[in-house]
């Protein structure tokens, strides 16, 4: 089996899917026909999910464009079950790039938000947050929702994801970089803590996922930035 299925390119970035997101699109189809609703049905459910997968890679595909306006390029980006990752050839030094690179991508959730918002509005559709749960569930209802829910999610002071990233900079623009970088990382690791908590409390794996994927990723890129810093090699940024 491979890893990575190659899904096309979009703007000159290969775009992939992990095996576990094919797993899992797999596993709620038949999930779906288990619960004993029509092929149909199934199939519509399963493809409202790729929809949303759709909204996500939208929204790493701003990041990446973000990059590409300050000259940092995009490897890949890849779909897993909790998310998606854009992998940029380098995170950049210069705060208010950094910046600006992170909000990109809420940046599109809430332009989708909004253009949803419209389109309810101007066809009569409920606006309330019901639209996201039966009964009441409409699908432009639920894509404005969800990518309200993506762009707030992410705005999270959770380092290493968007929001904690927006503090780094913030932190960055005021004090030495290594030490922007270990707050927001303290920051983020306890956010982490929480999300497992959280996600063990509610019985949500996505959740304890999400806050393992952040604890892990905040220590990796301190001892990156600790590297760097202790080499001198690759340091471009800001005095
Ligand atoms: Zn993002």
């Amino acid at each position: 089996m491979k890893p990575f299925y190659h899904l096309g390119t979009v703007t000159r970035i290969n775009i992939f899917v992990h095996w576990t997101t094919v797993v899992m699109f797999f596993g709620l189809f038949l999930y779906y026909l288990w619960r004993g609703v029509s092929l149909g049905a199934a199939l519509a459910g399963v493809l409202l999910i790729a929809v949303v997968f759709g909204c996500v890679l939208l929204h790493e595909l701003g990041h990446a464009l973000a990059a590409r306006h300050f000259g940092i390029g995009t490897r890949d980006i890849t779909m897993y079950p909790i998310g998606g990752v854009a992998r940029l050839e380098r995170i950049p030094r210069v705060p208010a790039h950094e910046f600006w690179i992170a909000v990109a991508g809420p940046a599109v959730n809430l332009g989708l938000a909004a253009g949803f918002f419209v389109f309810n509005l101007l066809t009569g559709r409920p606006l309330s947050i019901d639209a996201l749960l039966p009964p009441r569930t409409t699908i432009p209802g639920m894509l404005m929702w969800v990518n309200l829910l993506l762009a707030g999610f992410n705005l999270l002071p959770a380092f290493p994801m968007d929001g904690g990233r927006v503090l780094r900079a913030w932190l960055a623009a005021r004090l030495p970089y290594h030490r922007a970088t270990r707050i927001a990382a303290w920051i983020g690791q306890a956010m982490a803590i929480l999300f497992g908590l959280a996600g063990l409390l509610d019985f949500n794996p996505v959740l304890v996922f999400i806050g393992l994927f952040v604890f892990l990723g905040a220590r990796q890129e301190v001892r990156a930035v600790a590297e760097t810093e202790r080499t001198g090699y690759g340091y471009p940024g800001p005095a």
